[in-house]
């Protein structure tokens, strides 16, 4: 896999752990610069759909199979094969999965081609997830580690899912919170791309910080 892209687009890569603030402030500074913004864990969220609905295993050839063959337009909303899924990939059976099946070296290639596709051409793009300034960017202009207390991260990924699926706003913090850690866990000890601090990235606290507080400490690096 091509590692070493140098590209003319100014990247603003932000990774860290789920809960972390990553969309909101993400969204927020593209929205400042006038920059492009893409959700990478929205992608592997669609893939986890295609593979909970085929009944395959994460790690199997025909996850794999199920990305490389699927079309996805990320926007206002995920339209994974023509269908709205915005809501359905924020649900508990994803949350529960997506782990595993971004843990499948063959999924991450073909998500790591089609974001590296996406940036092609385009303006300043603000692109958030896992591996963007370590693997999928490592040339960005800007990389952020944003990371926060543990039990601030499962409240706000509760208050996060609440919108989508109100169902869920009761689920109690203590288990949000150990979901979370479950999934932090395998996603920092994968083979493929394990979530790290990239080398040269900001790191930035967002604990008892209001979302412009981050985003002003963030546009401060550029
Ligand atoms: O950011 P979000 O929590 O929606 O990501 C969902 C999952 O997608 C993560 O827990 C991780 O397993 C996977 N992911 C990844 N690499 C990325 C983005 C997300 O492995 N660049």
């Amino acid at each position: 896999m091509d590692d070493g892209q140098v590209t003319a687009v100014p990247v603003i890569a932000i990774d860290g752990p789920g809960g972390s603030g990553k969309s909101t402030v993400a969204r927020a500074v593209a929205a400042r610069l006038g920059y492009r913004h893409l959700d990478t864990g929205a992608m592997y969220r669609a893939v986890t759909v295609l593979v909970l609905r085929a009944g395959v295993a994460g790690d199997s050839a025909e996850a794999a199979q199920l990305a490389q063959s699927m079309t996805l337009e990320l926007g206002r909303s995920v339209l994974l094969n023509g269908e709205d899924v915005t809501a359905a990939i924020r649900a508990l059976e994803v949350d529960e999965a997506v782990s595993s099946v971004a843990a499948n070296p063959a999924v991450r290639a073909n998500l790591v081609a089609r974001q590296r596709a996406w940036l092609d051409g385009g303006r300043g793009a603000v692109v958030e997830g896992r591996d963007i300034g370590s693997v999928v960017f490592p040339d960005a202009a800007l990389k952020v580690y944003l990371t926060a207390d543990p039990r601030e991260r499962a409240r706000r990924r509760l208050q996060q899912v609440g919108e989508w699926d109100p169902g869920r706003e009761s689920v109690p913090v203590e288990e949000a919170s150990a979901l979370l850690s479950a999934r932090d866990d395998l996603d920092a000890t994968r083979s493929s791309s394990p979530l790290v601090v990239p080398d040269g990235a900001k790191v930035v606290d967002s604990t008892g910080r209001s979302v412009e507080d981050v985003v002003e400490e963030v546009l401060s690096y550029l």
